[in-house]
């Protein structure tokens, strides 16, 4: 990205390392759940997270992202401050309606993830701030969510078209759905599709429902693009699938109860 001059040339490099016995953490903490910036995907999946129905998508975020090297390395923090449609944590956590903890010599602030990504690599971070945490409210039971990331290939993948899924159900009535891509409207970077979650809200969860949120709704929440990868009409029809096979997933691990 430096030798093709897409980021400037950085002045200092700040290594976080030292950090890591402070921001290496997942809890649940007065009904939240907090992860620490420097946990890497490793760690998370050493967690509840990665066992608990209610977070199933962390699971299916894990089986799909990059090599099990990387998956060694990469950490929480850095895949938000990337801030690329590719960075499938960013998709996962906008289901969960998750926040970040900004921390500078100046104090702490706390920012939605839907207000940290602003474009792609642009974040809404001030120079001299970092992230510390993660966190976003512990869902309650009969709720679960699911991840979905469709590309030629199944590993080592940036996706065609990826999707997060959040629901929860009382007595088959939608109490609460998200719904995530990689891209929404005019927007480059993930964001929430929330014409298909107004629509699907408070009513009786149905496979029929969820065909006519992918194929009415979701439409309209879309501008899907044409690049050397892929076309758009491709892109939306993938859309659709996802939001289809994410929402009966996130359904059945509930009545199951299992990952
Ligand atoms: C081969 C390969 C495959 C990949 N596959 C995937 C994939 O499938 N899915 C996916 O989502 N990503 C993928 N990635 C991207 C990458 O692994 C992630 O973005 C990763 O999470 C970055 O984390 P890091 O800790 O290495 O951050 P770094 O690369 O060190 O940093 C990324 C950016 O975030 C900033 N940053 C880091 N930590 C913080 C912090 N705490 N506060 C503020 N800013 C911070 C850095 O300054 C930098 O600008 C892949 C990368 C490679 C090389």
């Amino acid at each position: 990205m430096i030798r093709d001059k897409k980021i400037p040339t950085p002045k200092y490099l700040l290594d976080l390392t030292p950090l890591k016995k402070q921001l290496s953490y997942v809890k649940i903490e007065e009904g939240k759940v907090k992860i620490g910036s420097t946990t890497t995907l490793y760690e998370l999946s050493r967690t509840f997270l990665h066992s608990d129905v209610r977070f199933a998508g962390f699971v299916d975020v894990w089986k799909k992202f990059g090599t099990f090297a990387i998956r060694f390395s990469a950490t929480i923090g850095g895949n938000l401050a990337a801030a690329t449609q590719y960075s499938d944590y960013i998709t996962l956590l906008l289901a969960y309606d998750a926040r970040v903890k900004a921390i500078s010599a100046n104090g702490e602030r706390t920012i939605p993830v839907e207000k940290l990504v602003l474009d792609k690599r642009v974040t809404s971070l001030r120079p001299d701030e970092l992230i510390k945490e993660v966190e976003f409210d512990a869902p309650p039971e009969s709720s679960s969510s699911s991840f979905i990331k469709f590309d030629r290939r199944e590993l080592l993948i940036a996706g065609i078209v990826t999707g997060a899924f959040f629901l929860r159900l009382d007595q088959g009535k939608i109490q609460d759905v998200k719904v995530a891509f990689d891209m929404v409207k005019d927007k480059r970077v993930p964001a929430r599709a929330r014409e298909v979650e107004n629509f699907l809200l408070g009513k009786m969860f149905s496979e029929e429902l969820v065909n006519q949120a992918a194929d009415e709704i979701l439409p309209a929440s879309m501008e899907r693009i044409t690049d050397w990868w892929t076309t758009a009409e491709y892109r939306l029809d993938m859309s659709k699938i996802a939001l289809k096979r994410g929402l009966l997933k996130c359904k059945t691990r509930i009545e199951k109860g299992v990952v």
